[in-house]
């Protein structure tokens, strides 16, 4: 099977787990926006991936980000592709990614969306960005202490050059009750912080590979699917 049939395929995989956790929790698929998480592999599969039917595509390093967007620039299939940052960003790399990308999922410090804003007023844009906690509060994760979540997100609404639309959070791997848990509650904290701040926070970005059925169940609008669009030999749940 070449690698475009192969994305077809399994893109039909993953709609039909999109439409029956829909189904599940009462949603419509068309609540929800799929970015495929391209770090792994290089243009031409994601050229393949967007002749599939995949619009939107992530990255979770900004030299990465930018390696990729220079190759999308050469090819037409990936003219109107969107893109995400979705990793970890330090404040010196920010001019590589405000106003080249749709969305920054990962704003994990106040100090980073002060940057951002600074650096998407000198484009006289604003950037739409999601806050990121640390749901589970795993050592390894970055993003806001739920607990602090509410003085970050009214320090970061009041910048004049960001959108907040919402937040986003990683769920403990391998441990599907964990990560049930860890979506919901990122849930919750999205309600509770819509309601105290007056801000509508519409989008949840969360659900991977092995987790993203359980998280549209939770709510997520956002799904970040990496291996299981790109990766032959990841077998799906
Ligand atoms: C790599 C990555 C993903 C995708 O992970 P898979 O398990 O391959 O689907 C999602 N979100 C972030 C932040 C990532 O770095």
């Amino acid at each position: 099977m070449d690698y475009v049939a192969f994305q077809r395929a399994r893109r039909a995989e993953i709609e039909e787990r999109i439409a029956a956790a829909c189904a599940a929790s009462g949603r419509t698929p068309d609540e929800i926006l799929l970015v495929a998480v391209s770090k792994t592999v290089g243009i031409e599969e994601v050229a393949a991936a967007r002749e599939a039917g995949y619009a939107a595509f992530a990255e979770n390093r900004p030299q990465e980000l930018k390696r990729k967007l220079a190759g999308a620039a050469d090819h037409p299939v990936l003219a109107d592709a969107r893109w995400d940052m979705i990793g970890h960003l330090q404040t010196n790399k920010v001019k590589d990614v405000v106003g080249r990308v749709a969305l920054i999922h990962s704003v994990d410090t106040v100090h980073l969306a002060q940057a951002i804003d600074a650096q998407a007023a000198k484009l006289g844009i604003r950037m739409p960005v999601l806050m990121e906690v640390n749901i589970a509060g795993e050592e390894s994760k970055s993003g806001f202490d739920p607990a602090s979540a509410r003085e970050g997100l009214d320090a970061i609404a009041s910048l004049g050059h960001l959108d907040l639309a919402g937040l986003m959070g990683m769920a403990p791997a391998h441990d599907p009750e964990a990560a049930r848990r860890a979506f919901s509650g990122l849930r919750a904290l999205r309600d509770a912080l819509a309601a105290a701040s007056g801000l509508p926070l519409r989008e949840l970005s969360c659900g991977m590979s092995d987790d993203f059925t359980l998280a549209i169940e939770e709510g997520s609008t956002i799904i970040r699917l990496g291996r299981t669009v790109f990766d032959p030999a990841y077998v799906l749940q």
